[in-house]
């Protein structure tokens, strides 16, 4: 377990727990609900959950929500089991659904009925809704409220049985219309649904309200400790009631902390689906997603999603946080690990006209500056070169050191260039370079110390594979899209720009998913989704930050 120092409040509350006896062990679930694809919010509460069980050898169960049939299904049930899998907890033999509860949740409504805190209400959802209440008046008391226990069994019997139509009858907890908290107003804890569960089936005809299966779930799994979003406080009194009710051997506590939001992404299911549903994103697992799917698919490291919400830390204050943040964990994560590729984003053709026609020199080029154990690699080099259009500026400032007419400029793992003439089309366009190389100056020959500022990356045409890369920004154009009335308003019209670019010939068997950098452009990947046979597809992961200032002192480093 952590020090006292960087203990947030809840691992302090389990940790006190743990020293008083309270509890030998502790027990979490994560909940979520299978009606969508986790999100990057679910990634906090899953590392919080199975976080603290690790720490404290206890237990954590996966838990579906599904009390909701019709918006759920096991497409959802499925990817979430690979996700959470993915990065990196593992629920062993605790994954569990409220649906296994139907019966014992069932067997708690009708000893509510029995002891009379329970009633079947006849009214309609809107005399229901407008019985209520409002936060500023009281509710009144529905009709029905009083009738026998005896009926009130005899009418929960015949809702099961399926002999009313949805929306006839309701369960009720006898609580209080007149609370100050809308959800003691006698709330619903069972509704008649005639319709397909994805785990039960057609076995059921009522269906158990999420507060009431939520916290019966905790106490049937002996959770210790039920750590939940904000948004939950105002249900903890009825949490508590319920437990107060039914006096079940385990008490859990509910705990509430904030949720997490990224700035310019949304983080509601509700939402992330809208996207998908409009065709706005091309599916819950594009690569521009803030699901975990999409995350992944993109690139981001499991690792680097654990380390950004333990950065971001559990706390009860409202969290927005920045997207660099994120982008910093999957560098930090990627720099080290990542090997080195050549690829080129924009092509521009350089011809060495000294250089003989039909050569070919492989070049030793190292896969990792930092990490010689990884090895080095052969890159192909010939007369004709691509280099990022970039690189050049013909009206080029004073302190431009990639190239120039008349300037030089190393090429990685190569020689030093000079530029000799530019070669235009008839719109006045640059198509071409005519260079000419300095035979002496080959990298690691050590046969000429002579220096030049800058150094740039190539790829060799006649080697060079095609690939289309996608380069992702982000998906709104607000920090907090979540605030927007409507989605639209907010999208950034260039999330995504496809370039067909060049890449050196061993970036053809890079296994889809492995990410590596390419040089001085940032981190990407091969595309999951991409069939073998098609053009390969590679994502942008993140961009280097500062790539030029690093590159040109190991270039300096490396000649000098
Ligand atoms: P959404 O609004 O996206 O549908 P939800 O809360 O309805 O989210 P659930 O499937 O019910 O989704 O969530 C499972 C668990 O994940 C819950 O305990 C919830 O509190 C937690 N959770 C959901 N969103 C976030 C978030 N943004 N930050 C932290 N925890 C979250
Ligand atoms: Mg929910």
């Amino acid at each position: 377990m952590s020090d006292t120092e960087t203990r947030d409040f809840i691992r302090q509350i389990i940790h006190d727990d743990l020293e008083s006896g309270k509890h030998a062990e502790i027990v979490t679930r994560f909940p979520p609900e299978p009606n969508g694809y986790l999100h990057i919010g679910h990634v906090m509460s899953i590392c919080l959950n199975f976080g603290v069980a690790a720490e404290t050898a206890g237990r954590s169960y996966l838990r579906f929500d599904d009390t909701n049939p019709g918006k759920e299904s096991a497409e959802y049930v499925e990817a979430i089991e690979r996700d959470v899998r993915w990065l990196g907890f593992d629920w062993q033999d605790r994954l569990t659904h409220a649906s296994d509860y139907f019966e014992q949740l069932y067997a708690a409504a009708i000893s509510l009925v029995e002891k009379g805190a329970a009633y079947v209400d006849s009214l309609s959802a809107d005399e229901i809704r407008e019985y209520r209440g409002t936060l500023t008046e009281p509710g009144r008391n529905s009709p029905y409220r009083d009738r026998s226990v005896e009926e009130n069994l005899q009418l929960l019997t015949r809702m099961r049985a399926g002999e009313f139509a949805d929306g006839e009858q309701i369960l009720r907890a006898k609580i209080d219309m007149a609370s100050p908290n809308m959800n003691l107003r006698d709330p619903a804890l069972y509704r008649i649904r005639h319709v397909q569960h994805q785990h039960t089936g057609d076995a059921w005809s009522i269906y158990p309200m999420y507060d009431f299966a939520h916290t019966l779930s905790d106490a049937f799994e002996g959770i210790t400790h039920s750590l939940c979003t904000l948004e939950f406080e105002d249900h903890r009194p009825l949490y508590e009631w319920f437990l107060e009710q039914l006096e079940p051997v385990s008490r859990p506590r509910q705990i509430e902390f904030s949720r997490l939001n990224l700035a310019y992404a949304v983080t509601s299911k509700r939402k992330l689906n809208a996207l998908v549903e409009e065709g706005i994103v091309e599916g819950w697992n594009d690569p521009r997603m803030p699901t975990i799917a999409g995350m992944r698919r993109r690139g981001y490291p499991a690792a680097a999603l654990r380390d950004f919400v333990s950065r971001a830390g559990v706390t009860k204050k409202d969290k927005l946080i920045e997207m660099g943040v994120l982008e910093n964990c999957v560098r930090e994560s990627l720099g080290d690990e990542s090997e080195r590729r050549m690829a080129v984003l924009r092509p521009l053709k350089v011809v060495l006209t000294n250089y003989p026609q039909d050569k070919v020199e492989l070049m030793q080029a190292m896969n990792h500056p930092g990490r010689p154990e990884l090895g080095t690699r052969e890159l192909p080099f010939s007369r004709e070169l691509w280099i990022e259009q970039d690189d050049f500026m013909e009206d080029a400032p004073r302190k431009f050191f990639r190239l120039k007419p008349g300037g030089e400029v190393r090429l990685r793992f190569g020689y030093i260039i000079r530029c000799d003439e530019v070669i235009k089309d008839d719109a006045g366009d640059v198509i071409e370079l005519r260079c000419s190389y300095d035979e002496d100056t080959r990298s690691g020959s050590g046969s000429s110390d002579r220096k030049v500022k800058g150094t740039i990356h190539w790829v060799s045409c006649a080697h060079a594979i095609d690939a289309d890369v996608r380069l992702y920004d982000r998906l709104f154009s607000e920090a907090n899209p979540n605030a927007a009335d409507d989605l639209h308003s907010v999208l950034n019209e260039n999330s995504l720009e496809v370039v067909v670019a060049k890449l050196e010939p061993s970036l053809s068997t890079q296994e889809a998913g492995e990410p590596v950098q390419f040089e001085r452009l940032g981190y990407f990947c091969g595309d999951s989704e991409t069939h073998a046979g098609s053009t390969p597809v590679f994502n942008r992961i993140v961009t280097l930050r500062d790539s030029w200032a690093k590159l040109e002192k190991q270039a300096m480093q490396q000649q000098g």
